[in-house]
Formats: structure tokens, C-alpha cells, sequence
């Protein structure tokens, strides 16, 4: 039998070390330090900063919950139901297709990926009349990672749809329609490129029409495509 190998443990802690997000933010801020590895003064200026916890925090642990000491023996409740057309019981038809005015692609990325949302965007733009949004490097509306969109109208679906499943490059791409109901048009009529994501969009509502709100949100385009879509 051959003996087992041991790792190298000072090897493995360091890669820990290399991999821990705090020390990925220190390989930001200087190049120099990423260089020279993180062994070292700085790494244990790290380490001092981590606080013990605090009396407070000690308390909550140890503490009464605040919920009482009965959850247990409350009963179970029955949800209303969220879903469009099934508020009370199963929908009598089947809902027009034609309410889809247009959709919105969501491209979402990270700083390890934001590359690739760089070229889908310049692809995008430069194929397809379309309403291209801002960057939007933090979260914003029920949009929980950094991300970008891109409106179109429902005549373009046919083509845009197939064209992000191809060229995705990996990213996750939520491609919601837009009807007069945004919590479902995010919640669930929504299509998926790739993996799904947490959507924070339980919360939206129809729009206020009293106000003056369109029933269903616009699309303005404002791009100025100039390269042909491939096809074969
Ligand atoms: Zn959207």
C-alpha cells in the first residue's frame, strides 16, 4: 500500500487566505500586495480588526427569544395566492398572448463577469433597435445583483430571444414580458437564460392609472443598430 500523501497545510491556507473575500478586496486596492502574497504585518492588521463579539450581540444568543416560547403551537395558515388569475381558485380561461405589449432582458453579472456583460451590451446595441438602460452596478428595483436591460417590442421576441440563448456567454439573463401587472411579469411569466436568480418583486404593483401611469410600461428605443443579426 503506498503511503497517503499529507498536504501541505501552510500551502492550503494560503489559498484560504487568497480566496477569503475580505483579502480579494485587498488585492484590489493594491496590486502590489496581490504580487508579494499577503503573508505578513498586513494580514494580521486583518485579523486584529475582526472584533470579539460585543456584549449586546452575547445577550441576543443567550437571551429570550423574541418571538416567545408558543411558535411552535401556532397553526398553519393558508396563503393567499399571488398568482395572476388564481386569487380565488383555478382561472376560468386562458389569458391573450397579445396582452405581452414588450419584454425587458435583464443581463446580470459580477466583477468577475462584467466582461461579458460589456460585449453582450456592444452586441446588443449595435443589432438591435432597442430601449438599452443604464449600468446598474448595485441592485435597483427588484433587480438583487448588478445588472443592465434592454426593452423591446413583442416583434422582436422571435429574433432577440434565440439570439441571447446563444449568446449569453454564460451569463444569467431574465427576459420578463411586460402586461399590466408587473409582479407577474416578473414573478411568473418571466423566461430564463441560464440559471435563475432571486427576483425582489413581490412587492410591485400595478401601475396607479388615477396618476396618470401607463397600464403597461413603455418602450423607448434609442439605440442605432448598424451591424445585420446573424443568422444562417
Ligand atoms: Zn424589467
Amino acid at each position: 500500500m503506498s503511503k497517503v500523501e499529507v498536504p501541505n497545510k501552510n500551502l492550503d491556507g494560503e489559498w484560504a487566505d487568497r480566496l477569503a473575500p475580505d483579502r480579494r478586496g485587498l488585492f484590489r486596492a493594491g496590486a502590489g500586495l496581490a504580487a508579494a502574497g499577503l503573508a505578513g504585518a498586513k494580514a494580521q492588521a486583518i485579523a486584529a480588526e475582526r472584533k470579539p463579539l460585543s456584549e449586546a450581540a452575547i445577550a441576543l444568543r443567550t437571551g429570550r427569544s423574541p418571538w416567545g416560547y408558543e411558535t411552535d403551537k401556532e397553526p398553519t395558515p393558508r396563503p393567499h395566492s399571488v398568482r395572476p388569475g388564481e386569487e380565488t381558485g383555478l382561472p376560468e380561461r386562458p389569458r391573450a398572448y397579445t396582452d405581452i405589449e414588450s419584454y425587458h432582458a435583464h443581463i446580470y453579472f459580477d466583477e468577475d463577469s462584467y466582461e461579458k456583460a460589456v460585449l453582450i451590451r456592444k452586441w446588443a446595441a449595435e443589432r438591435f433597435l432597442i430601449e438599452l438602460g443604464n449600468w446598474n452596478l448595485e441592485p435597483r428595483g427588484p433587480h438583487v445583483t448588478p445588472s443592465f436591460y434592454f426593452g423591446f417590442g413583442r416583434d422582436l421576441q422571435p429574433i432577440i430571444v434565440p439570439w441571447l440563448q446563444l449568446n449569453s456567454l454564460g451569463l444569467t439573463i431574465l427576459i420578463h414580458p411586460n402586461t399590466d401587472d408587473p409582479r407577474a411579469d416578473h414573478l411568473h411569466y418571466a423566461l430564463w437564460v441560464n440559471r435563475a436568480q432571486p427576483v425582489n418583486a413581490y412587492h410591485m404593483k400595478k401601475a396607479n392609472l388615477a396618476a396618470g401611469e401607463p397600464a403597461v410600461e413603455r418602450i423607448y428605443p434609442n439605440t442605432r443598430p448598424s451591424v445585420p443579426v446573424e443568422k444562417a
